[in-house]
C-alpha cells in the first residue's frame, strides 16, 4: 500500500515494462515492513532535462535506478559520480541527497562479481574473456580489474569500443594485462558474454561452436542475458561440464548494491 508517508524510489528507462526491479524491491519492502515503494518510469528522451530537475526537488524520493537508454546521458547531468561511474561514463543508480544533490554510481559490475563469488570465483590473478564491450561489458571488466584480475581479453565487433575500454582499463589498472586476440578458450578461467547475443529464442551464440569446444571444464561461463535464463551459450557450456552463471543471478546480486546506494536496503539482501 502506498500511503502519504511512503518514501519512493524509481527505475527510469524506455521501454520499462520488462524490468524486474520493481517486483524485486517491492517484495523486499513488503517482507521487511518498510514504508517504501518502487515505481517504474517510462521516460521520453525529450523530458530528460525536466526529469533531472524534478528529481532534485522531489523530497520523498530517495533515489532512482537507471536502465537503457539513459545510463550514459544521465552520467553527464548529475552533481557527483563514484570513481567507477566517472571512469565508465555511465550510471545505473542515482541517490538523492537531502539537499537535492544527485549522486551516481554504476553497480552492474559489482552485481556480476557478487554472483561470481557465490560460484566460488576469485578474480585475483585470473584470466578472463569479455565478449561485448558496451555498457555492461565495460562495467564487468572494470569490476574484474578492481578485484585484481591478472589478464583480460576484450572482444567486440566495434574496434572503437574495444579501444575505448582498453584505454579506461589501462589507465585504472596498471597491473592488468590487456589483450584483444585469442584462438582458443582453454586459457580462460572466466568467459563472459556481455553482448545481447542469445536474447530471445533465435538460438544465437556469441562465440562459434567450434571455439566453445575448446572450453575447459574448470572455466566459469557467464551470460548477462536474462531471457532466456539458460542462453544457448550457457546450455552448451553446461553440456561441456562448465560451471555457469546466468544474467538473472547477476541481476539479483545487484539488488543489495542498488538499494544500499539509495539508502533503502542493506548491501546483503
Ligand atoms: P550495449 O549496446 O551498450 O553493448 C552491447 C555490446 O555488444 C556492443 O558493444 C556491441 O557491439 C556488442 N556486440 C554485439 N554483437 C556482438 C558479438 N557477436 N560479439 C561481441 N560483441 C557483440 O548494451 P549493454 O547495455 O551493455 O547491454 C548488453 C546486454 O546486457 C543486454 O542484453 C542487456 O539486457 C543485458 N543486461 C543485463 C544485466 C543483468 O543484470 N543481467 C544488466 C544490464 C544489462
Amino acid at each position: 500500500m502506498i500511503r502519504g508517508s511512503t518514501e519512493l524510489v524509481a527505475i527510469v528507462g524506455s521501454p520499462i515494462a520488462q524490468v524486474k526491479s520493481p517486483e524485486n524491491f517491492n517484495t523486499w519492502f513488503a517482507n521487511n515492513a518498510c514504508d517504501l515503494a518502487m515505481i517504474p518510469i517510462d521516460l521520453q528522451e525529450t523530458a530528460l532535462g525536466a526529469f533531472v530537475e524534478n528529481l532534485r526537488g522531489w523530497r520523498n524520493l530517495r533515489g532512482c535506478v537507471v536502465t537503457v537508454p539513459y545510463k550514459q546521458v544521465l552520467a553527464t547531468r548529475l552533481d557527483g559520480l563514484s570513481e567507477r561511474a566517472k571512469a565508465l561514463g555511465s550510471v545505473n543508480v542515482i541517490r538523492r541527497e537531502p539537499d537535492g544533490r544527485l549522486l551516481g554510481d554504476n553497480v552492474d559490475g559489482a552485481g556480476f562479481l557478487g554472483a561470481a563469488r557465490l560460484q566460488g570465483f576469485v578474480a585475483s590473478g585470473k584470466r578472463a574473456l569479455v565478449v561485448g564491450c558496451g555498457g555492461v561489458g565495460s562495467a564487468i571488466a572494470y569490476a574484474l580489474g578492481e578485484a585484481g584480475l591478472g589478464q583480460i581479453t576484450l572482444s567486440d565487433p566495434s574496434a572503437e569500443r574495444v579501444g575505448a575500454l582498453g584505454e579506461v582499463l589501462g589507465k585504472a589498472f596498471a597491473e592488468l594485462e590487456i589483450a584483444t586476440q585469442y584462438r582458443s578458450l582453454e586459457d580462460f578461467d572466466l568467459v563472459v558474454n556481455a553482448s545481447p547475443v542469445g536474447m530471445g529464442n533465435n538460438g544465437e551464440l556469441p562465440l562459434p561452436s567450434t571455439l566453445l569446444e575448446t572450453l575447459k571444464t574448470t572455466t566459469l561461463v557467464a551470460d548477462v542475458v536474462t531471457s532466456p535464463e539458460i542462453t544457448p551459450l550457457l546450455h552448451q557450456a553446461r553440456e561441456r561440464g562448465c560451471a555457469i552463471q546466468t544474467g538473472v543471478q547477476m541481476a539479483f546480486a545487484q539488488l543489495g548494491h542498488l538499494g544500499a546506494f539509495m539508502g533503502v536496503t542493506p548491501l546483503e539482501i
